[in-house]
């Protein structure tokens, strides 16, 4: 079994907010700051893109503070971005999957649940969801679905020896997280199911939740799976561009 190394590639921020935002209905007169991350596991049998961050152009539209581009910063791990061949999508707001087309020869791994909602479901036009996802990135979503290039999980599935998702729903309806096999144990990217690590660590969610109870299930699981409560990463803590070893620009290796 392999171990990897997980790396931060910091490609927007920091944001500024209510600590609200962050931690849900506490904080409103503080302010809190976030960043944008995708990830990046090496030490394996080929390296494994955890989303895909976003497009030049779709971090002008969003206005994406201190935008770094993902291809460009993954080659400075050594990695050609289009030469990825596996890619998992935690799930499917813009900020995670916006930056599809980056990827062009890369299958992508995604919860069925995750992407039917997105896709299928009238649901997610309504107001409070469009914001999460943009007509052309769904648009782009659907034709790789076309061209084969979706892989769709219904639940907990290895992907890669040692690189496991796990069904995380209550962010989002079909989120996933991911657990990584690295020389420290078991290390798991929960990526939005926490914004930041107090979300695990106080069992508080941040503001942004579908399901309140699948979210809270969604803790115990991964605390669970996590080998100790500092190897359970969030999807949006400064702190992981900041308390951990830089390797390269907006490069920092977690484990
Ligand atoms: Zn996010």
């Amino acid at each position: 079994m392999p171990t990897y190394q997980i790396h931060a590639l910091k490609y927007g921020g920091p944001v500024s907010s209510s600590g609200a935002f962050l931690m849900w209905q506490r904080d409103w007169d503080k302010t809190a700051q976030r960043n944008y991350y995708l990830w990046c596991l090496t030490g394996g049998p080929r390296p494994v893109v955890v989303d895909t961050g976003l497009s030049p152009a779709q971090a002008a539209a969003r206005g994406v503070p201190d935008y770094d581009h993902p291809a460009e910063m993954l080659t400075r791990l050594g990695i050609q971005a289009d030469q990825v061949e596996l890619v998992i999508l935690t799930h499917l707001h813009f900020d995670h999957a916006g930056g599809v087309g980056l990827f062009p020869e890369a299958r992508f791994f995604v919860q069925r649940s995750e992407y039917d909602f997105w896709t299928k479901n009238p649901m997610a036009g309504r107001p409070v969801f469009q914001f999460f996802l943009d007509q052309a990135t769904r648009e782009a979503l659907v034709g790789l679905e076309a061209a084969g290039r979706l892989v769709f999980l219904e639940g907990d599935a290895e992907v890669a020896p040692g690189v496991e998702c796990l069904l995380a729903p209550g962010h989002s309806p079909g989120l996933q997280a991911v657990a990584i096999e690295t020389e420290r144990g078991r290390a798991v990217l929960g990526s939005d199911s926490g914004h930041v690590f107090e979300n695990f660590s106080q069992d508080w969610p941040s503001s942004l939740v579908v399901d309140q109870v699948a979210l809270l299930r969604t803790y115990d699981k991964l605390r669970d799976r996590a080998a100790s409560l500092d190897l359970l990463f969030p999807g949006h803590d400064r702190r992981l561009a900041e308390d951990y070893p830089s390797v390269a620009k907006g490069v920092t290796r977690l484990v």
